[in-house]
Parts: C-alpha cells; structure tokens; sequence
C-alpha cells in the first residue's frame, strides 16, 4: 500500500452509498464530497512533489500519519487535540484560550489541530 492508498482508505464506498439520501442534505454531501477529492487531489499532488523532491519514502508518510493519529492519545484516523501545554508554565490550558490562564503567556496554537 502506498502512502497515498493509506490516507484512501479512510474513504469506503458503504461511506458514499450512506451518502446518497434525499433533497437539500443530498446537494449538501454532494458538495462535501466533491470538496473533498479535491482536496484528497491537492493532497496526493503536494505529497508526490515533496516525495520526488526531497527523495522521501511512502513508507515516511505513513509512519508520520501514525505518529501525528498517536498525538492525540488514539489511534483512529483522527487527530482531536482538546488541550495543550503553555510553553511558559507547563500547564495544561484548554485549546480555545488564547492566551495561558496561569502566567499570562500567548499562545500559538497547531493550525492545522
Ligand atoms: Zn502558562
């Protein structure tokens, strides 16, 4: 499997089928999903460029996609950070504070979490 069949795997076709209801929430999948291979697309392609560019492995990928799904505590296919650590103090603040409850300091949080 390569990197890439990896991250589609995560998409079945019983996902696609559930998919197919009625009406305004139809249109609404409808558009998700399209939404959707276009990104997995846009994915793929920054992917194959930074693999030929950089001479990186398929096996990297997944071993970094397992690393960050670990990140969060659980492995399944998801990565939910609901806390992280002041850089500063060390404590534990929750994700949606700009800022550290404790000493004051600011917080840059993951973009992409
Ligand atoms: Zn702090």
């Amino acid at each position: 499997m390569t990197g890439f069949s990896f991250i589609h795997a995560g998409l079945s076709s019983s996902d696609s089928q559930r998919a197919s209801g009625g009406g305004a929430k139809q249109t609404s999948i409808s558009e998700l999903q399209n939404r959707l291979d276009r990104t997995v697309l846009a994915c793929e392609a920054m992917w194959t460029i930074m693999r030929d560019k950089l001479k990186m492995s398929d096996e990297e990928l997944v071993q970094r996609i397992h690393d960050i799904d670990l990140s969060d505590g659980k492995l399944d296919g998801k990565v939910r950070k609901t806390a992280v650590s002041c850089p500063s103090c060390g404590r534990t603040i929750p994700r949606k504070f700009p800022k550290c409850m404790y000493c004051g300091q600011l917080i840059v949080h993951d973009p992409f979490v």
